[in-house]
């Protein structure tokens, strides 16, 4: 049976001497792996469309076991990606997290649709870091975490001063801050921006700008989150720690006085 089948390369490995076996996020049957015979060689047909990050159109062979990519065409190549370090490294973060969170063949259209907007905001050179965390927060469903953004984790207000708490995996109002001693606290322009992390569809964004201390601070917030509930590691986070400590090899645009505009 042949399938035409829309995705995104997540991974590749090799296989044998001139083959590839790539895993494909697509929005019809979800992640599936198929091999790609040949793609190892340089000249063949199947090389370019089966890098990471690529998004193609795919034909393939479906037999008992494992099904053979018989053409690809390319949708999006992402350029930008693969040629800025800073790109490719936060990138490479967002197709790890999914492959992680997602399930095998099993339809997958939002997060599909996630991971197509993010490479394609990251290759319109929007911050990768920003992207990333977007990404993140988004995930934490697929991986069966809700958090409660909307109202107090407690009491259900909606209004007044909110804090994070760890246990509650949510926020809390000012009236229930001692039912947790470890609340990190929030200012009301946090709180829309985790709002809006976890919430708004990333095509509907436009391009924030964001100081790199709210960056640390809203991502060390999803991170502990992700440590303590998930059990997901990523092996492309310590390679993004590395850089983000290396400024040489990692230079940053914005300027530190640079005032954001979408965080007031
Ligand atoms: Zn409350």
């Amino acid at each position: 049976m042949l399938n035409r089948v829309e995705g995104i390369v997540l991974k590749t490995r090799d296989y044998g001497e001139t083959n590839k076996i790539i895993t494909l996020l697509s929005s019809e049957t979800g992640k599936i792996t198929a091999m790609a015979r040949g793609a190892k060689k340089p000249a063949s047909r199947l090389a370019s469309v089966t890098q990471p990050f690529t998004h193609g159109s795919f034909l393939i062979q479906q037999g008992n076991g494992m099904g053979t990519i018989q053409q690809g065409e390319q949708v999006e190549s992402y350029r930008h990606i693969r040629e800025n370090i800073e790109a490719t490294a936060y990138a490479s973060f967002i197709v790890e997290l999914i492959d992680r969170a997602v399930e095998d063949r099993t339809p997958q259209a939002a997060i599909f649709n996630l991971l197509k907007n993010s490479l394609h905001a990251i290759s319109e050179e929007y911050d990768p870091e920003a992207i990333a965390l977007f990404v993140e927060w988004k995930m934490l469903p697929v991986t069966g975490i809700y958090p409660t953004l909307h109202e107090c984790a407690n009491c259900k207000a909606t209004d007044g001063e909110f804090a994070f708490s760890f246990q509650q995996i949510g926020f809390l109002c000012h009236r229930c801050f001692e039912i947790d001693p470890y609340i990190i606290r929030l200012t009301p322009s946090q709180v829309k921006l985790i709002r809006t992390f976890y919430t708004v569809p990333i095509d509907q964004v436009g391009k924030l700008t964001l100081k790199k201390e709210t960056k640390m601070f809203i991502k060390k917030i999803v991170r502990t989150i992700y440590d303590e509930q998930t059990g997901i590691r990523l092996k492309s986070r310590s390679f993004l720690d590395q850089l983000e400590r290396t400024p040489l090899l990692f230079p940053k645009k914005e300027t530190p006085d640079q005032s954001p505009k979408s965080e007031d």
